[in-house]
């Protein structure tokens, strides 16, 4: 079999599965409560107690919602290992075939100049990887979503969506790939520490230019002129220091029934955006806990924090990667036909390394993620002041999160804290801000003192000076 052939039949496969599933059935419907109500034991009082209210919120979910949450989540386990897997095949195929050879070999014959042979070679190798990945990423992407009830999108929007995104990586990563190339046969024995330090500047550009210039590729924002909504969140935002005006509502349902927001840009593009799923799902208290914890990771620094961090990870990754491209070129380059570091046909063994040292990385990176998101929820909760808000979105997000996992579960698999932990976090700051909730009696009660200063208040001053 040639390269071409494996390239059009797969192409065939490709038309034909979008061709068979023009009829979709309907998604299955989402199974956690749409309204959940703060239970008996949740309610203050002198016997509150943090546990028994996390096991009342728990008990709320029906059994079948969180069989089928914990299947979702677990079967996510294991595709973290296919992906892996799979993903290495793929690099073998196309270094031992020599695949990658004849690819660069054409980009050659098509230019004389590096850099574009470098961006022909890619877009060659991101569509051939893409079809030959497309089985395992239509099932993890498209039909596993819509047996659990979380995708909303017909084939053919899904496949609009992954075009898209194909043509965009095609141009933009084939522009990053380029210099990062161009960097590797310039600087023959540093290449390493400044290929690590332009993918940082890359990556942060991507972080700039997303929310404004890409997502509206995929997706229409609009302008939330509802002061139902609007009015909490900018007095929450300007409690907390946040100079934002404008709050974006964004049509995420066109794709998932996952419910998010977040806070973006900087200067003039400052902006709070909420996806309709949570616009539509949340109550008032539940939409307010997530824009507490969306500001507490703007004010905590979490984007600049996780560009340090991504920058020891990152450093340490091309070093992998100089130690380990000189040992297998020297022992294969030959055989893959691969004439050097700065050779794009290289660049299977590069996605090869690349995964495998992410793979190995799964539960570091997660704890990382984790303890930011575990910081956002601690300050949601002191900035707005909705702990039943914050478990009602934990269960709400338990759709798709299993909400009581082992702790080895949670520290390799969980890139957030798990649902019952953030349940329990509110309960006890719930427990430890009891005041809060008796002082509408005691401050209506003649002869007392006025209201007492609120505890939350005096802890999101602390950290926003910080
Ligand atoms: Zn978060």
């Amino acid at each position: 079999m040639t390269f071409r052939t494996v390239v059009v039949g797969a192409g065939l496969f490709l038309l034909l599965t979008v061709g068979l599933s023009g009829a979709q059935a309907a998604p299955a419907p989402n199974q956690m409560p749409a309204t959940v109500t703060v239970p008996q034991e949740a309610q203050p009082g002198p016997d509150f107690n943090a546990e028994a209210a996390t096991n009342a919120y728990l008990a709320q979910i029906p059994s079948a919602a969180t069989a089928r949450s914990n299947a979702y989540f677990e079967g996510g386990y294991w595709l973290i290992l296919w992906d892996f897997l799979y993903g290495v095949a793929i690099s073998l195929l196309l270094l031992n075939l020599r695949w990658s050879g004849k690819m660069r070999d054409w980009a050659e014959r098509i230019t004389h100049f590096k850099f574009l042979q470098t961006m022909l070679y890619w877009g060659q190798y991101l569509v051939l990887t893409y079809v030959l990945g497309f089985p395992l990423a239509v099932y993890e992407g498209f039909f596993r979503e819509h047996q659990y009830g979380l995708a909303t999108q017909t084939f053919g929007a899904w496949m609009g969506d992954e075009g898209k995104a194909i043509l965009l990586n095609v141009l933009l990563g084939g522009i990053a790939i380029a210099i990062l190339f161009a960097i590797v046969r310039r600087l023959q024995k540093t290449w390493w520490l400044w290929g690590a330090v332009a993918s940082l500047v890359i990556m942060v550009f991507g972080i700039l230019i997303g929310p404004v210039f890409v997502q509206p590729i995929f997706n229409t924002p609009k302008k939330l002129n509802d002061p139902k909504i609007t009015t909490p969140i900018l007095s929450l935002a300007r409690a907390n220091g946040i100079p934002v005006h404008d709050i974006y509502e964004i049509d995420a349902s066109k794709q998932t029934n996952r419910m998010s927001a977040n806070v973006s840009g900087f200067a003039n593009t400052m902006r709070i955006t909420l996806n309709d799923n949570l616009i539509r799902r949340g109550s008032p208290e539940e939409i307010q806990a997530v824009m507490g914890h969306e500001m507490g990771h703007y004010v905590l620094n979490h984007i600049p924090n996780s560009i340090q961090f991504f920058l020891i990870v990152i450093v340490t990754m091309f070093a992998l990667l100089r130690w380990a491209l000189a040992w297998a070129l020297a022992r294969w380059g030959e055989k893959w036909q691969i004439s050097g570091m700065g050779d794009p046909a290289i660049l299977p063994l590069v996605t090869l390394v690349a995964s495998l040292f992410f793979f190995t990385l799964t539960p570091v990176m997660n704890t990382f993620i984790r303890t930011q998101e575990h910081e956002a929820d601690m300050y949601g909760v002191n900035a707005s002041r909705q702990p039943d808000g914050m478990a009602q979105a934990a269960i709400h997000l338990g759709e798709y999160r299993k909400m009581s996992p082992t702790p080895m579960e949670e520290f390799i698999f969980f890139d957030h804290p798990s649902g019952r932990n953030r349940i329990y976090r509110a309960m006890q700051w719930k427990g430890e801000n009891s005041q809060l909730f008796a002082q509408a009696t005691i401050s209506a009660m003649p002869g007392m003192p006025g209201p007492m200063p609120m505890p939350g208040q005096a802890a999101t001053e602390k950290t926003v000076k910080n």
